[in-house]
């Protein structure tokens, strides 16, 4: 597989507690380039649209009140396999059962909480990173 692109938020929790810096040099550790950065304070609106694919689950108002919380850091991400491997160097979900050394094993607070989002398709990760850099030229 080539050079892909991949879209990953660095959440409030993680942003505001001064993690951003750290999770940003993990990422390059890690071998993925930064396209573009833009922090962004997501208003409810925004939080519901890109999670639409949570709406109607139990926490999906919980998860859009966190997001709306505080300011993000978006990253436009890219390396070979990027997709899959920043889900790799990421970790599960909840950060009890993510790996030792994945980002959120290291950083995240909770199962919501959990410092980092990222795109886990290829189609998403076009679509993610439209939805924060459109109209941007990426480098
Ligand atoms: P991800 O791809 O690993 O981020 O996980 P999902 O796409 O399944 O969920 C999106 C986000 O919703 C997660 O990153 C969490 O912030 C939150 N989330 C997922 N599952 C739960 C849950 O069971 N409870 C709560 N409170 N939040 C959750």
């Amino acid at each position: 597989m080539g050079s892909e692109r991949t879209l990953a938020i660095i959440k409030p929790d993680a942003f505001g507690s001064g993690r951003a810096g750290k999770i940003v040099a993990h990422l390059e550790s890690e071998g993925f380039r930064l396209v573009a950065a833009r922090t962004v304070r997501l208003n409810q609106e925004g939080a519901e649209a890109f999670y639409a694919v949570h709406r109607g689950k139990p926490f999906f108002a919980s998860l859009v009140d966190f997001m709306t919380s505080g300011t993000v850091l978006t990253l436009a991400l890219e390396r070979k396999d990027a997709v899959a491997r920043l889900r790799e160097v990421i970790g599960a979900t909840d950060p009890a059962e993510a790996a030792p050394g994945t980002i959120r094993a290291l950083y995240a607070e909770s199962k919501e909480r959990n410092a980092i989002h990222a795109s886990d398709s290829l189609d998403n990760a076009r679509a993610e990173i439209a939805f924060f850099f459109a109209g941007v030229e990426l480098a």
